[in-house]
């Protein structure tokens, strides 16, 4: 209960413009009231039902306080709220001539105190006591009172009168209580709803929630509303090498230093700075009002975050990548604009030389297309819509196809073709690329078994493996199965995988490669030289062949620094014994420079482009009449051209 609206006493004002009747009152409420013998037993049950509030004779306690006009009251009941000792009763005779009547006091005095029990005193039925309730509510603290009362019935009223004041206020504040407690609860669960225990900084849930505010101000300024959002680059790499503390004081540091950068500024106040995801930061700003402004504001955020934090006594340098989106270009609403900044930031993740990208509206084509492919992609591998086109790769010496590489493609049944540049690393971000890769797989041997009653016995065909196949322990056992069940001669597949993938964890690879190549399928090295090529590993596995990467075949020119390149890698392999496909190749010009400098396979378009398996079959059949003709005096005339 609040200290300061507990009263000591039972405090009465009596009102009435007759002093006699004033003074009946005090007999009645006073201390000095003697009960006659025939009251006795009512001041006893008085005395069970108001224990505390009885004095020692027996009797409740009054304090009494009177007034002669209905003003004098108003202003004794404001006065004693006031003091914060209200009144518990407050009896109102009817006409007080020549100040207001009681009924106008009484509507006053209800208005400056709810809780007051206000006892309407009156000789006549006038106003009817079944209206009091209305006219001066709540019905249950209006009584009526017919004079003249006995002094027992006016102080046996008083008593029951304070009785419920008393337990009236004790509930009014067990509720003012309750309610304190539960709005505090809700403040402590909207903390932690709405902010991040770490950085305690806005989370998503508030940021959204903020930029709507902004939004809606940004009506009447100037400027559009930016949304930044930025991601640290390789994070879970300094939680893994520097511990989840450090992780996390990092986080704490970015966190500080971007609200002082962004919320500390003058004239910046509308700023915020959040945190939007696990390793992501968000900047909202009002108000910017030319591009130079948000270009300036994009690189004050990377450059922030790319000056040197000090964690656990080192200096640690991060990269950020930026994505930017803005009110009311990119969106209506506070939802669109962060899935505009989202896609802008994604760009920025995948390309490493510009860290900031601005959102622009080819992007949402590609979000609203990758979409529309995600919903699809699951059922296209399982109804077999995806399915390999085969790439001949041609010997260099005698002008033979000496394999294929399978190269996925998906055809929707509208007819148009997803590049496997977009379904493939939705099909791992989705977690289905191995049941992707179990249908290509099993697409090949079906092909290659029907080449082989078709006389075409021997076509080895390399197959793509990506990251996440290689994170599949079971990945041996599944290439085996489909193969013995396929009954097809391993010998005929090779794997190829990129340096990336396979320095990504070699301790894994390494044992899956020795195992698959001692079973007889080979590896074969792709997109060689774009890497992060550490040579040591080269030796360390079981490869058989590289493949040098297209865009050091594609600007193959007699003078290009790129013949370096490529002769350098070709020396590579014959140091090791490996064989050297060219990809890419698609001039003339380009086959014979390859051809020149050792390389051992070619593959491109200038011999053939990827093709469906039956238009293999004829390619083939084709190849062995005609085109190896052709292809064989190309080759001739090329090599007479060098001489
Ligand atoms: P990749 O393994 O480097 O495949 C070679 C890519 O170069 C193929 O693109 C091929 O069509 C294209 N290409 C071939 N000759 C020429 C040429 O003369 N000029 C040009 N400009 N391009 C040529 P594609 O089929 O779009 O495949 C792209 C990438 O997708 C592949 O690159 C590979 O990394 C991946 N991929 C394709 N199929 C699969 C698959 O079944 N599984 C996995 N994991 N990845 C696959
Ligand atoms: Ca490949
Ligand atoms: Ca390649």
């Amino acid at each position: 209960m609040n200290e300061l609206n507990r009263p000591s006493t039972n405090k009465v004002l009596v009102v009435d413009d007759d002093a006699l009747i004033i003074g009946e009152y005090l007999l009645c409420l006073g201390n000095e009231f003697e009960p006659d013998s025939a009251t006795e037993t009512l001041s006893d049950l008085e005395k069970v039902l108001f224990g505390e509030e009885t004095d020692e004779r027996g009797a409740a306690s009054f304090e009494v306080h009177s007034r002669n006009q209905g003003e004098a009251a108003v202003e004794a009941v404001e006065a004693a709220i006031g003091k914060q000792q209200p009144y518990a009763i407050v009896f109102l005779d009817i006409r007080m001539p020549p100040g207001m009547d009681g009924i106008e006091a009484a509507k006053q005095i209800r208005q400056l105190d709810p809780n007051v029990n206000i006892v309407i005193v009156t000789g006549s039925m006038s106003p009817e006591p079944e209206n009091l309730g209305r006219e001066i509510p709540p019905a249950d603290k209006v009584f009526f009172f017919k004079k003249p009362f006995h002094a027992l019935e006016c102080r046996q009223l008083a008593a029951a009168l304070c009785g419920k004041w008393h337990s009236d206020m004790a509930l009014r504040n067990a509720n003012e209580e309750l309610e304190k407690r539960v709005e505090e609860r809700t403040a402590a669960l909207q903390k932690i709803a709405y902010f991040d225990p770490v950085t305690r900084l806005p989370n998503q849930l508030l940021l959204i929630e903020e930029l709507k505010v902004l939004i809606e101000k940004a009506e009447d300024t100037a400027g559009d509303t930016v949304v930044v959002l930025l991601d640290i680059d390789r994070f879970s790499f300094i939680n893994e090498t520097m511990g989840y503390d450090a992780g996390t004081e990092l986080l704490r540091s970015i966190g500080n230093r971007l609200s002082r950068t962004f919320c500390e500024r003058s004239g910046q106040q509308q700023t915020v700075v959040g945190r939007f995801g696990s390793d992501e930061f968000a900047i909202l700003v009002p108000g910017v009002e030319s591009d130079v402004a948000m270009r300036d504001l994009a690189e004050t955020v990377r450059d922030t975050v790319e000056a040197p934090f000090l964690i656990n006594g080192r200096d640690l340098f991060l990269n950020a990548s930026i994505g930017v989106a803005w009110h009311p270009i990119h969106g209506r609403d506070a939802k669109s604009v962060f899935r505009c900044a989202e896609a802008a930031l994604h760009r920025s993740m995948r390309n490493l030389k510009d860290p900031i990208t601005y959102y622009h509206n080819e992007m949402r084509y590609r979000a609203r297309y990758k979409f529309d492919l995600e919903a699809e992609l699951r059922s296209a591998i399982v109804n077999g819509q995806i399915c390999p086109h085969y790439q001949p790769q041609q010997c260099t010496k005698n002008g033979d196809v000496a394999g294929v590489e399978a190269l996925a493609r998906w055809i929707r049944p509208d007819g148009s073709i997803v590049p496997p540049s977009d379904f493939i690393p939705l099909s791992e971000e989705m977690g289905v690329s191995d049941l992707l890769f179990e249908s290509i797989m099993r697409s090949v041997c079906h092909d290659v078994a029907v080449w082989r009653e078709n006389g075409e016995w021997k076509i080895p065909v390399s197959i793509n493996l990506s990251a996440h196949q290689l994170r599949n322990r079971d990945l041996v056992g599944l290439i085996k199965g489909i193969l013995s069940r396929g009954n097809i001669d391993q010998t005929l597949i090779n794997l190829e995988l990129t340096e990336t993938v396979l320095l990504e964890d070699l301790t894994v690879a390494q044992p899956m490669l020795n195992d698959l190549a001692a079973f007889g399928v080979g590896i074969h090295i792709d997109d060689f030289g774009t890497g992060y090529s550490s040579l040591s590993y080269l030796a360390q596995l079981p490869v058989q062949t590289l493949k040098i990467d297209q865009a050091f075949v594609s600007q193959l020119t007699e003078s290009s620094a790129n013949n370096r390149v490529v002769e350098a890698i070709v020396a590579l392999g014959k140091a090791m014994q490996l064989e050297v496909v060219a990809e890419g190749v698609e001039t003339d010009q380009q086959y014979a420079i390859i051809r020149r400098l050792g390389c051992d396979y070619a593959q491109g378009y200038f011999i053939a482009r990827p093709m469906p398996a039956e238009q293999l079959l004829k390619w083939l059949g084709g190849y062995e009449d005609t085109q190896s003709i052709k292809k064989r005096s190309a080759i001739i005339e090329i090599d007479q051209g060098q001489n």
